[in-house]
């Protein structure tokens, strides 16, 4: 079961992807993945249509989510697999935690008017496909466009992250809600690439520990968004906390994702892989 071309997280047009979720679905098939998941940041509005697409081309197809947190100060992804995207709880958290984007993207605007570039606003709109999903990666995508730097990372590096001056710090979900909306739903709860944090040592040791004691069940080991030299603490980790193992490329688009969709390492042999607890939710 480890040796199983799943992809469960990626971005469609529906939060910050480029590609719809037809479109990606097609992708994952062509690249050979065998179990897939639309991941959309705080939104399930994707689900139905990904799925539609997944089982006309007869891929196997689990529901997903990647709910944004706050977690001792600093943002985390907790991905969501295998619940009823219809489930009254966990769309009224997701519509809650979307709820504060707007506002936060037109505050990200006025600072870096203030910093010489007018208009980032307007100018983030237009990638945008969901108007309640504005997020940084559309303001990076309109940074390239207008010339102000040459890809979205330097955006990020330069503009948009902690002590830059786009950056508007954010409160989002709390972990035990964002894991009690998915569980609710009937899914599993997973840390997304948890390699990307700026937490200390005894912080991620802090976030493994709540994230179980509240029912989390699964943790990312092999993802687009770390090294490959990352994958074994995480997977000791996995193994140390009794968390399932999670693999997905977290793929946003061709022109800017250096991990394609299915295009990663198989998951080690002595992990659990977090399909076999959902196996009963493949559609
Ligand atoms: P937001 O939810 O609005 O805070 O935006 C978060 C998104 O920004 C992430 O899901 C990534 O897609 C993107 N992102 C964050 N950091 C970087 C980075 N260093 N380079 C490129 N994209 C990034
Ligand atoms: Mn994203
Ligand atoms: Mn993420
Ligand atoms: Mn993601």
């Amino acid at each position: 079961m480890s040796i199983l071309n799943a992809d469960l997280h990626c971005h469609s047009t529906v939060s910050d992807g480029t590609l719809t979720p037809e479109a990606l679905a097609t992708r994952a098939h062509a690249n050979g993945v065998e179990l897939w998941a639309l991941t959309d940041h705080d939104e399930v509005g994707g689900q139905h249509r990904a799925r539609a697409a997944a089982q006309a081309l007869g891929l196997r197809y689990l529901t997903g989510v990647e709910v944004s947190v706050t977690f001792a100060s600093v943002t985390v992804h907790i991905v969501g697999l295998g619940f009823d995207p219809d489930h009254p709880a966990l769309l009224q958290g997701l519509a809650a935690t979307r709820g504060g984007r707007g506002e936060r993207a037109q505050e990200m605007s006025e600072q870096l008017a203030k910093a010489g570039i007018p208009g980032a606003y307007e100018g983030a709109l237009k990638y945008v496909g969901n108007p309640e999903l504005i997020s940084r990666t559309h303001f990076a995508r309109f940074l390239v466009e207008s010339g102000v730097c040459r890809e979205t990372n330097e955006v990020f590096r330069k503009y948009l992250t902690e002590g830059k001056p786009g950056f508007v710090p954010h409160r989002w979900a709390r972990l035990g809600d964002a894991v009690r909306w998915i569980r609710e739903a009937g899914g599993v709860a997973v840390i997304a690439h948890p390699a990307r944090y700026s937490h200390s040592a005894t912080q991620e040791y802090a976030l493994f520990s709540e994230f179980k004691e509240h029912g989390g069940q699964g943790v990312e080991v092999v993802t687009g968004s770390h090294a490959p030299s990352e994958y074994g603490k995480y997977a000791d980790l996995a193994l140390e906390f009794g968390l399932a193992a999670s693999r997905g490329s977290d793929f946003h688009s061709p022109d800017e994702s250096h991990t394609d969709l299915g295009a990663l390492p198989y998951l080690e042999g002595r992990l659990t892989p977090v399909w076999e607890l959902i196996a009963d939710r493949v559609q």
